[in-house]
């Protein structure tokens, strides 16, 4: 038998066989040494034979009388009365945990101003205002307002020598600190949740002291009525300020409040049959028998505490820690502060400051303490608004134990931001990290995010990052995820190492079950063992408690002392743990892998809610590519000089992109918070707009164009899509023209406006009523057949095919009932579908009859509230320029937990549709053969959503929606929702938007991709003023800089997207400062991606442009890889001067290509 017993425990030392090992012989041996009053514990290694040499000397006879065995459960029951609160509280140790306790104004004096109107004042503002006696049990209000107290008090004689004292503020409510000179020290929650502010030693004077409580009248998680709090706030609440004491704490029976709290969990989360939780079991009793022997004195509380120990060890100082035994699971403190949710963004702002400044108080006091924390948006806040915290936060990173960690600008929603935002949530947010701290983040921390988009592992290896937490789809309410620690890969290939803790919370509370889970729940134990642990509160919490790290100490204690909780430590950062687990990689540990999205079977109607915002942000991010790459053109033609004022816009972009990225947030364009977020991000996208078309205009100004037309104008479509487009376009309404013209023009540039006549061949179009309410529409390509105001027919002319099946009905509106189990703006579950109800229109007209374009107008009513008009419309096809059927609806929506979608069912067969998502295409079932193919039954796409066979196939293209769904033939665009909580009147009210059946003979291919583009991109007339007087509208014009306009194009690949345009961020003439700008030249950032899935090869042409070098970036614009000098190339004619460079792409891949210029 080779037992060990080390003085931190019994244990099997890892060599060791089972077979001689009998726990119960050993346990009995232990208790009956202890009972003795013997040492229990010899030294490490010495083995049973130490223990078993006692021998009993002298071995009673006699029993000494009847000894029962105890009946377990009554044992583990009883172990609540000792830390109840309830009717045994003064008998129990929780009546013990004050020494004593004041208040009153005899030593606490508060006086009140209460600012008007819901405003937030500064510390200067407020303090300078009249402050009125006010008192504990006052209650203050309404929701959202804001109080400032002047807090004043003077110890008593007999506190000055207590050993530690704490003022003590609970108002339900939320609340910060500020000393007497304007510097905010800690953050308050209420409720019981953190209410404790550690007084210094300058309180023990004797002196009267003076500092303010800045109360904001909303609870952790804002101000909803009842207890369901994603219910609408309530403006009306009122909040008691109850507590406002100060206490002299019981050191040690505080400490025992900790101790006996994780031995009991031990006794009851152990397994039953091990000796751990019987141990506990013992210890714990052992404790309220030693308690009520004392009479609850403070002897008997320090002899609890030493009973304690055998189980848990001295975890008194983060000493605890220093043993050299190896941990599996790290804690990390984490405060999950959503930007904005059930509060606006300007409460988010002071969450921020009484959360990370309780961090720092914390950290000062408990050196184990790590804390982690997201979002450059908030740090950005911190510093414009509390410069002395984030000077406090700015050293406690440079000790390294606050850490910021994500990299990116908020914890944002990966489904819906386009890939560039995606990148631009990394740019802006590393150079943030950057420039303020000096270092990038490596790890992409993003725990609460509804689903990750499948090209995230590639947009983080361009971003600097190799890593990934995420926790959510522990939310998935159909299948379970089967990994823990795993190889994410993106469409491209491109990996990161995903992490998700197995104690499945990033808020967690630092409990005895969230360690033992750390074990239990790991799902890639056969790989790798080791876990991380995200604690702390989020919100309003502030993060980490001192709670928790006491709680966590003696988590740690156990595994050292007494075994089987699985061992913790504290002190590691979250890229400590990932630097380890990639070198365990490295050595060979072979990790499984997971290709694509990590769909989240939960909150899938957050593609549908809150449909402006979502429409914003689709506009927005259109507009800025605009911006970026006419702004580069003005910086980068020949003629353009000292003269010229115009300066590439940096800040005025920068503002624009930090404003889209801010509302990107995973509850704003998601849909998932209050009104009055939505009031806030209105207005945030209205500045966003404004500033636009300002940009807009000097830009095209400095090119030479007028953004607003006048009569005698020429016109011009200004197209910022790097291909050829032909189209018809609506003209300005402007005397002497037409409504339509023609454009058509190559690549990136102006294009000339002209009638529709030759010399580009096109058909008219044409329509008519053929039978009582069946309307025929007619171009050269389809024949289009509207019944009751659905499309009963649709016939490719060239390949003869009818794309509907007979009997269906595409683009046809229908109405479903949306009540999900309990996240109303969140969810929606799949049994809505068997409510579907098709609307029928009550009127359709011809509304439109010219040879350019034909429209029928349909009214159709939804219900007695709202009502909903389309627009289906066929334009005249123009050359070989594919024609679609364009709906355009106006909707008039105040329905109640209803759900409005339109549907196409398509004569097409595939088992798989295909998805426009960030740099590419997602796959996903049209059948529900397995639970996984089933949880998918509503999806997001972006501009467009396909079914297509081999030989023909359906796009369905959007301008400004992101839910979508296939089952079997039937498409289905996701249009409105009409949840009523968190926003009791979430989209409510008009909607525009549009859509279009776009058929095309062949496979998915380009055309699709460019055909979305234009949809979301219609073409902008444009006039100039250098109007020959020899020239009629009708013929071509002269852009004013037509060579510059048409410089970047891609040749050889019509796969690659050539995306983003812009200048390189630290060029000297662009620089706002944040790092040394790069002197000589100015440089062009190309974004270049592969849409379609397929390795290619093309030339990127910059036409005249005198380009010095060539160099491939990464999404944060860092040089890597080669010069690609060797590869550049002339295009085109001998001697023409058009040059490029040739650009391999993967399937997937997303390029960004630095081209330097000439000075
Ligand atoms: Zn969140």
């Amino acid at each position: 038998m080779a037992l060990s017993t080390m003085q931190t425990g019994f244990y099997i030392s890892d060599d060791d066989t089972l077979e001689n090992y009998d726990p119960e012989y050993v346990t009995q041996r232990i208790e009956m040494q202890r009972r003795a009053g013997r040492a229990a514990y010899t030294p490490a290694g010495a083995g049973l034979v130490a223990a078993s040499s006692s021998v009993a000397a002298n071995y009673p006879q006699l029993a000494a009388g009847p000894v029962g065995k105890q009946i377990h459960r009554i044992y583990q029951d009883r172990l609540r009365q000792f830390v109840d609160g309830g009717q045994y509280r003064e008998q129990g140790l929780v009546g013990k945990l004050d020494e004593a306790r004041v208040s009153g104004p005899e030593h606490v004096k508060l006086s009140v101003y209460s600012p008007p109107n819901l405003t937030r004042p500064t510390f200067a503002d407020a303090t300078a205002q009249t402050f009125r006696p006010a008192k504990v049990g006052e209650s203050f209000g309404p929701s959202w307002s804001t109080h400032w107290f002047k807090v004043e008090i003077r110890l008593p004689q007999d506190f000055r020598n207590r050993e530690r004292l704490e003022f003590v503020w609970d108002a339900n409510n939320e609340g910060m600190i500020w000393t007497a000179q304007g510097d905010v020290v800690h953050g308050l929650t209420g409720g019981g949740e953190r209410t404790q502010w550690r007084l210094t030693p300058k309180f023990r004077n004797g002196q009267w002291h003076v500092f303010y409580v800045e109360m904001a009248c909303n609870g952790m998680f804002g101000n909803a009525p009842g207890g369901d709090s994603i219910q609408p706030p309530d403006p009306n609440r009122y909040f008691q300020l109850h507590t406002a004491d100060i206490v002299a704490v019981n050191v040690q029976a505080r400490a025992l409040y900790f101790d006996f709290w994780e031995i009991s969990d031990a006794a009851r989360e152990f397994p039953g049959e091990s000796w751990e939780a019987h141990e506990a079991t013992q210890v714990a009793n052992r404790i309220i028998d030693a308690f009520i022997a004392g009479g609850g004195s403070q002897d008997s509380i320090v002899e609890g505490r030493k009973i304690a120990k055998e189980y848990i060890g001295d975890v008194d100082t983060e000493k605890v820690y220093d043993s050299d035994k190896e941990a599996i699971v790290f804690g990390i403190g984490y405060c999950h502060i959503d930007t904005c949710w059930l509060w606006p963004f300007a409460e988010t702002k002071r969450k921020v400051a009484r959360s990370w400044s309780s961090q720092c108080d914390l950290m000062e006091r408990y050196p184990e303490l790590r804390f982690c924390c997201t979002q450059a948006q908030q740090f950005k806040w911190l510093e414009q608004n509390y410069p002395q915290i984030f000077d406090r936060v700015k050293s406690h990173v440079k000790l390294g134990n606050f850490q910021p960690i994500g990299g990116s600008w908020v914890e944002h929603d990966t489904n819906l931001p386009n890939g560039e935002s995606l990148i631009r949530q990394f740019l802006y947010g590393q150079r943030y990290f950057e420039s303020r701290f000096g270092e990038r983040c490596r790890t992409f921390w993003l725990p609460d995010t509804f689903g990750y988009s499948t090209q995230l592992p590639q947009v983080c290896r361009l971003a600097g990052m190799t890593r990934f937490l995420t926790q959510k789809l522990s939310w998935n309410n159909i299948n379970n995820f089967p990994h823990t620690t795993f190889n994410w890969v993106a469409l491209d290939n491109s990996q990161v190492i995903c992490h998700m803790p197995p104690s499945e919370t990033y808020t967690a509370e630092a409990n005895f079950g969230d360690v033992r889970r750390s074990v239990s729940q790991h799902k890639s134990l056969d790989q790798d063992k080791t876990s991380l642990l995200v604690f702390g509160k989020g919100d309003g919490g502030g993060g980490p408690t001192y709670q928790h790290l006491e709680k966590l100490r003696r988590c740690r204690g156990i595994s050292d002392k007494t075994g089987m909780l699985p061992r913790l430590k504290l002190g590691d950062s979250a890229d400590d743990f990932f630097d380890r687990l990639e070198k365990r990689v490295e050595n060979g540990t072979e990790l499984v892998t997971w290709y694509g999205e990590l769909y989240f079977e939960l909150h899938r109607g957050t593609y549908t809610t809150q449909a402006n915002n979502k429409r914003n942000n689709r506009k927005a991010e259109i507009m800025l590519r605009d911006i970026e790459y006419l702004a580069t053109l003005v910086t980068i033609k020949k003629d353009f000089s000292a003269k010229s004022s115009y300066k590439y816009p940096k800040k005025d972009i920068d503002d624009m992109w930090e404003n889209v990225l801010l509302c990107q947030f995973h509850d704003c364009l998601p849909g998932s918070s209050i009104e009055m977020c939505y009031d806030d991000s209105d207005a945030i996208y209205e500045k966003v707009f404004v500033t636009g078309e300002r940009l807009l205009s000097n830009a095209l100004a400095e090119l030479g164009f007028d953004d607003k037309p006048k009569a005698d104008s020429k016109l011009a479509a200004l197209n910022t899509l790097p291909w050829t487009r032909t189209e018809i376009v609506e003209l300005p309404p402007l005397a002497g023209l037409p409504k339509y013209g023609l454009a058509h023009g190559a690549g990136l540039s102006t294009m000339e406006v002209r009638q529709l006549a030759s010399p580009y061949p096109a058909s008219i179009a044409s329509v008519k009523e053929i039978r009582p309410n069946v309307f025929e529409l007619r171009n050269s390509q389809f024949i289009v057949e509207v019944t009751d105001g659905a499309i009963t027919s649709l016939y490719d002319i060239n390949v003869q095919r009818n794309i509907i099946p007979e009997g269906k009905k595409a683009a046809q509106l229908v109405l479903y009932d949306d009540k999900p189990l309990y996240w109303q703006a969140w969810d929606v579950e799949v049994y809505h579908l068997a409510s579907r109800t098709e609307l029928l229109p009550h009127k359709v007209s011809i509304s439109e009859d010219t040879p350019h374009r034909v429209s029928l107008k349909i009214e159709t009513k939804i219900s007695d509230q709202s009502s909903i008009t389309t627009t289906l419309s066929l334009s005249a096809a123009v050359g070989a320029s594919l024609s679609a059927v364009e709906i355009a609806a106006s909707i008039d929506w105040h329905e109640t937990m209803k759900f409005l979608k339109v549907e196409f069912p398509v004569d097409i067969v595939n088992t798989e549709a295909s998805y426009e998502t960030q740099f590419g295409i997602v796959r996903r079932p049209t059948h529900y053969n397995t639970s996984w193919d089933m949880a998918k039954f509503e999806v997001c796409c972006h501009k467009w959503a396909d079914l297509s066979e081999a030989t023909y196939g359906v796009s369905i293209l959007n301008d400004n929606k992101y839910g979508f769904a296939v089952a079997g033939n039937v498409m289905r665009l996701s249009l409105l929702r009409a949840p009523k909580a968190p926003d009791a009147h979430a989209d409510m009210g008009r909607h525009e938007t549009r859509y279009a059946l776009f058929p095309h003979a062949g496979p998915l291919d380009e055309r699709t991709v460019r055909k979305a583009f234009e949809f979301n991109n219609p073409l902008r007339i444009v006039g100039h003023k250098t109007r020959d007087a020899s020239s009629s509208s009708a013929a071509p014009s002269s852009a004013p800089s037509p060579g510059l306009l048409s410089t970047f194009r891609i040749l050889g690949a019509p796969n690659l997207v050539l995306d983003t345009i812009k200048r390189g961020e630290d060029d000297a003439d662009v620089s706002r400062g944040e790092f040394p700008s790069r002197m000589g030249g100015k440089s062009i950032i190309v974004r270049i991606w592969d849409a379609l899935g397929g390795k290619s090869k093309g030339v990127l042409s910059w036409g005249e442009l005198a380009v010095k070098s060539v160099k491939k970036v990464n999404a944060l614009e860092d040089e890597v890889g080669e010069d690609l000098g060797g590869e550049m190339v002339c295009v085109g004619r001998e001697g023409e001067g058009e040059r490029g460079v040739r650009v391999r792409v993967r399937a997937f891949e997303v390029v960004t290509l630095k081209l330097v210029l000439e000075d």
